[in-house]
């Protein structure tokens, strides 16, 4: 494989974060960029890494990042106005970051719009934990200071790349519709063809069947990507980008009085709501409605009409099957009522199985349900890129891709993934993927069913989310 260089960095590039994505992330920089190697340094608490670090003659600034000192650390590294600060951290706070690297002029990029410590747990009011919440203030954000430095919101592989698969699945499916529609050049145009495409509504359809050697230990939470960052989010409220086929509401749901109203959330946690989706390995599956930012601004971009009365607008939601042990640490966490205080994320090596699966399943259309994305194994991410499963390399290609985008255009503004040239990103993405498929079914959730017991369901129309919500 060859690997591209696609431009010169200049000034310092910042990895904020070096747990499994900034780890994945290194490489692909290593690889694929032009920067002097003296201007590159990791900022990252842990002592763990240190040795790492040292070895490969990577600047290693070992503290955390904080709401008291970010405008010192990064002001002082960044003081020239050029460079790029890529924030792959837990607990540091994305909006402010974005809004001092612009003020500096420093490009910007990351994969979650993240919070600092203590968003997650520390309010009882769950409107303001969901993702809504957070999404909106860097739209805000984007809307008072529109233009300057290009900032890259929540660039991985989801949110992120999948909004990409999005457009690529409504080529696919005009095309296989025989309606040949020539590639929109704008949001409108984009919104406009999904509403003439039929489609109802897309989820971001996940299985990880990534697994050890080694059963999961009782008392530790294993996952194949950040374990705080899955807690953290599937103790938020379940969500959902909420679309205009909807007869229904749930019981549980509330709107959101300002904004985008693109979304709604449930007063339950996301990761112990399921939901039936479909997935090409597994046919039918149960799926987690974890909150995520994409299922917000997926169904916010192909809104057409007015936000508070939309003409057309997609349901949109995550439909994640994590690895199995994930699925057991779960359990064991919501059962016990207590976080598991051991983590573990599976490395690539110790990894004997497994593919990580993830795609947009485009439903309610004329051929029914399209699912396109990456079927990624973890023995091809092996072969592909160092230091990382599957699940890591689609984020870290897609964080690549990114950059690459953000650099060829550095006075962008603030943009989300659903903002970028789909075409382009992808361009730089796919050598990372493995298998990019699409797949029609015939799959609705109202099939494969347990029929002994009467389940509230509404069979004049299969893809109500009142039928993908499990009983
Ligand atoms: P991880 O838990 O493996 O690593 C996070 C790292 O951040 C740790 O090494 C930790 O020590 C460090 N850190 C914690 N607090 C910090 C602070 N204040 N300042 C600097 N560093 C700090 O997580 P990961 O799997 O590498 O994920 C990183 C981020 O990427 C998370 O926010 C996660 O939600 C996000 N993510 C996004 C996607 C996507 O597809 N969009 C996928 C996976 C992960």
């Amino acid at each position: 494989m060859s690997h591209p260089v696609y431009g010169r960095i200049d000034g310092p590039i910042v990895i904020i974060g070096f747990g499994s994505i900034g780890r994945g992330t290194l490489p692909l920089i290593e690889r694929h960029f032009d920067y002097d190697a003296d201007q590159l340094v990791v900022i990252e608490p842990s002592e763990d890494v240190a040795n790492f670090l040292h070895q490969h003659k990577i600047r290693h600034l070992k503290t955390a990042i904080t709401r008291d000192n970010y405008r010192q650390v990064l002001g002082g590294i960044f003081s020239q106005g050029k460079g790029f600060c890529v924030n792959l951290s837990v607990d540091t706070s994305s909006l402010d970051i974005l809004r001092l690297c612009r003020e500096l002029g420093v490009l910007y990029i990351d994969t979650v719009v993240e919070p600092w410590a203590g968003f997650y747990f520390e309010t009882t009011d769950n409107e303001a934990r969901t993702n809504y919440a957070l999404r909106q203030k860097v739209r805000d954000e984007k809307a008072a200071n529109p233009g300057g430095a290009t900032a890259v919101s929540c660039c991985g592989a989801n949110p992120g790349m999948v909004s990409w698969f999005v457009k690529e699945a409504l080529m696919t499916l005009s095309r296989d519709l025989g309606r040949d529609d020539a590639m929109p050049a704008s949001r409108e145009g984009w919104a406009a063809l999904m509403q003439a495409l039929g489609v109802k509504g897309v989820h971001i359809a996940e299985r990880d069947t990534q697994a050890r050697r080694t059963p999961r230990p009782r008392g530790t939470f294993v996952n194949t990507w950040s374990v705080e960052g899955f807690i953290s989010e599937g103790f938020q409220p379940a969500e959902l980008g909420w679309g205009t086929h909807e007869t229904w509401f749930p019981d549980n749901g509330h709107s959101h009085q300002t904004g985008c109203r693109a979304g709604i959330w449930l007063e339950r946690p996301g990761a112990i709501t399921r939901i039936h989706t479909w997935c090409p390995t597994p046919g039918p599956q149960f799926g987690f409605l974890v909150t995520h930012n994409e299922a917000i601004s997926i169904s916010d971009y192909y809104t057409v009409g007015a936000p508070e009365a939309p003409d057309f607008r997609p349901t949109c939601h995550y439909a994640y099957h994590p690895c199995d042990d994930a699925v057991l640490s779960l359990h064991e966490m919501f059962g016990s009522g207590r976080q598991q205080s051991d983590h573990h994320i599976l490395a690539p090596d110790e990894i004997v199985e497994g593919i990580d699966e993830l795609g947009v399943l485009l439903f309610g259309h004329a051929k029914n349900a399209l699912w396109y994305g990456s079927r990624l194994s973890n023995a091809q991410a092996m072969r592909l890129a160092p230091s990382q499963n599957a699940t890591g390399l689609q984020v870290t290609s897609a964080v690549l891709a990114g950059m690459v985008w953000a650099l060829e255009n550095p006075q962008a503004g603030i943009v989300e993934t659903d903002e970028m040239d789909h075409s382009r990103c992808l361009e730089v993405q796919r050598p990372y993927l493995g298998p990019v498929e699409a797949h029609y079914t015939d799959w609705t959730p109202l099939q494969d069913r347990w029929e002994l017991f009467p389940e509230d369901i509404d069979e004049s129309d299969p893809w109500q989310f009142r039928n993908v919500l499990a009983s």
